[in-house]
């Protein structure tokens, strides 16, 4: 079947929402999603979203936007850190008049709480610029946009799977996508003028995260497909406090409330790492702290009752169980039911889990995706928003809160964008047989004799990414990683199959699809890893063979630049770079000498 739309976004998560929101104030806008559109992963989010609200004594964007610039370690682009952090509180105002019902201060005000390296006045301190609601931050936003679109006749298909673009041979321009239907088992092609992707995080390739089922990463695959390149895939974020051995999420916000670290010897081990911020600073840091702590013997594992793994504990006991039950209920639900653990009675196992992935498809401001490394080279009709995208805002190492509102920000620019635009846009001629090579790829798939299966492929993929590709890395277990990959995309392309031949909801299917993508994705992301031989944020690159090797140190005289990543048919890769936009290399009107300074990059110390 073809379907056609003026616009088409790929995803309904809040990014996809919030642009479907705004443009069908001027279109006929439908949005596609593999899940039915509230379960998407933004639901899933917990402890809040930065926004500098308030008078300026207490805070300030220029604080925030520092803090932003800081946290990612200088790799984001600077301009649009500033679009981020100076259109937060609006942007706060306006989800608030569409009905998010935040917790509120005793006056009546939105509700914040401290988070991971938001500080006030150039990290003076650690600031309250989390606004939430409750544990549930994600939940109350994503649900207030979905009935935003509803009533604005947004059209929603549910449970269908983009599983391709339609592009022009030379990618200028993007004509529609391929969609599955898993109802059915039918594939259709959709027609539109503008495609808006917005599919979300990409985690599901390590072992341990705090991803749901749907984060496969599927965009990246399907980009890298068609020769489109990936930014910054290097840079994957491990959140500090995923429930030990399950990798589940204790938001940010529990540390947030007072909540702290310590290791076996019952030391508060943040302490001597970040003195001023401790336990506040952000997760890159963090994370790779109490990986060094267990490292060097200080983890904790007494019985083995929890997991095969050291850990250390967070402490929650201090706070009054009344006020854990009303600020963070679901963190005790999790640690209850997940690990039978009361927080409110003795402390929670935690350990590192895969948690976010700041690279991914580049776009310029308005979300426009780039065809390529070079400056102004523009798809024309395709734009990108949310954790699937890179802008670039949060360079090398997100802050906690900065991803609920780089959907926001984002979002909403790409549906300002689109719907000033898309009446100028030309819908583009769809080429005869669209579908026909998805069709071959699917019939090849169910007709396959091989006995290799999506489910045990990614499991090993999974496994591989975490032992070699997670916190701590080395060159000699990267490039075991490459080449353990690419044997499984051998495997993949010469044996994948599945057990269920059948039309309806074929998960197997989908299961296999996916996992394709993921392996392709996974490659570029260790080719980047692999080249660029600096720590920067996330990316902590040993120099030496063990993980216990000290760290190669930051290298701004070489690596102060995005990866382009290229993925080609035979499974190499091509790097090329894009050059960070910084402040002081683009002066205007009104900034001084002492902020240009501040926002030069230089030794980041919490
Ligand atoms: C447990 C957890 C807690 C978090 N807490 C916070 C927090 O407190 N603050 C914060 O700022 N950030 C937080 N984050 C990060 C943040 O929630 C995510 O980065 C963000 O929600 C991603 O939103 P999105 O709109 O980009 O995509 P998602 O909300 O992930 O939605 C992706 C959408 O794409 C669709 N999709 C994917 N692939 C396809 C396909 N092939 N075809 C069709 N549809 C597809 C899915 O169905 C879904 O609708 C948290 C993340 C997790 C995992």
């Amino acid at each position: 079947m073809i379907i056609s739309h003026d616009v088409v976004i790929v995803g309904s998560g809040a990014a996809g929402l919030y642009a479907a929101y705004w443009s069908s104030t001027k279109a006929d806008v439908a949005v596609i999603s593999k899940l039915f559109p509230t379960r998407s992963h933004t639901g899933a989010a917990q402890g809040g979203i930065g926004a500098a609200l308030g008078n300026e004594e207490e805070d300030h964007p220029l604080w925030h936007w520092y803090d932003t610039v800081k946290g990612g370690d200088y790799l984001g682009d600077q301009d649009a850190q500033k679009i981020l952090t100076y259109d937060a509180p609006q942007t706060i105002y306006e989800l608030e008049k569409m009905g998010v019902p935040f917790s509120r201060t005793k006056e009546g005000k939105i509700a914040q709480r401290p988070f991971g390296g938001h500080t006030r006045n150039f990290g003076e301190r650690p600031v309250r610029r989390a606004c939430y609601a409750a544990a549930r931050t994600g939940h109350a936003i994503l649900h207030t946009l979905y009935e935003n679109c509803v009533k604005q006749n947004v059209n929603f298909y549910s449970e269908f799977q983009v599983v391709d673009l339609i592009m022009t041979a030379d990618n200028a321009k993007c004509i529609g996508v391929i969609a599955y239907d898993l109802l059915s088992g039918e594939i259709h092609t959709v027609h539109a003028k503008v495609v808006v992707v917005a599919t979300g995080g990409a985690g599901r390739n390590y072992a341990i995260t705090s991803n749901c089922q749907a984060n496969t990463g599927d965009a990246l695959g399907i980009f890298l497909r068609h020769g489109l390149p990936l930014e910054d895939l290097e840079f994957v974020q491990f959140h500090p406090t995923g429930l030990a051995g399950l990798g589940i999420l204790v938001t940010e916000g529990a540390r947030g409330e007072g909540g702290y670290l310590t290791n076996s010897n019952g030391e508060r081990f943040m302490e001597r790492y970040a003195p001023t911020v401790k336990d506040l600073a952000p997760r890159d840091m963090i994370s790779q702290c109490m990986y060094k702590e267990v490292l060097e013997g200080r983890g904790i594992n007494k019985t083995g009752r929890i997991c095969n793994e050291d850990y250390v504990l967070l402490h929650l006991e201090h706070i009054p169980k009344a006020e854990l039950l009303k600020k963070l209920e679901e963190i005790v639900d999790f640690a209850t039911t997940y690990l039978g653990i009361k927080p409110w009675e003795e402390p929670v196992p935690v350990m590192p889990t895969c948690h976010y992935y700041m690279g991914g498809i580049p776009t310029d401001n308005d979300g426009r995706v780039r065809r390529s490394h070079r400056d102004g080279d523009i798809v024309e009709g395709l734009y990108a928003a949310g954790e699937c995208a890179c802008v670039s805002v949060h360079g090398a190492n997100r802050l906690g809160t900065n991803s609920l509102l780089d959907l926001v920000v984002f979002g909403r620019r790409v549906g300002l964008h689109v719907a000033k635009n898309v009446d100028a846009v030309k819908l583009g001629k769809l080429p005869d047989g669209a579908d026909q090579p998805i069709v071959t790829q699917f019939n090849g798939i169910k007709a396959s004799t091989g006995k290799e299966r999506g489910g045990l492929l990614r499991r090993e993929l999974s496994e591989i990414m975490m032992t070699h590709v997670a916190i701590r890395r080395t060159v000699e277990g990267m490039t075991k990683a490459r080449d353990m990959v690419r044997a499984l995309r051998r495997r993949y392309q010469e044996g994948i199959g599945v057990d269920d031949k059948g039309q309806v909801f074929n998960t197997d299917l989908m299961e296999a699809v996916e996992c394709g993508f993921m392996i392709d994705y996974s490659l570029a992301l260790i080719e980047g890893a692999l080249l660029r031989r600096e720590s920067r944020g996330a990316h902590l690159y040993m120099d030496g063979e063990s993980f216990d090797a000290p760290s190669l140190p930051r290298d701004d005289a070489n690596w102060l630049k995005h990866t382009f990543a290229y993925l080609k048919p035979d499974g190499s890769v091509d790097l090329q770079f894009r050059q960070v936009y910084l402040i002081n290399e683009h002066p205007e009107d009104g900034w001084t000498p002492e902020l240009i300074e501040k926002m030069k990059p230089k030794v980041r110390k919490y």
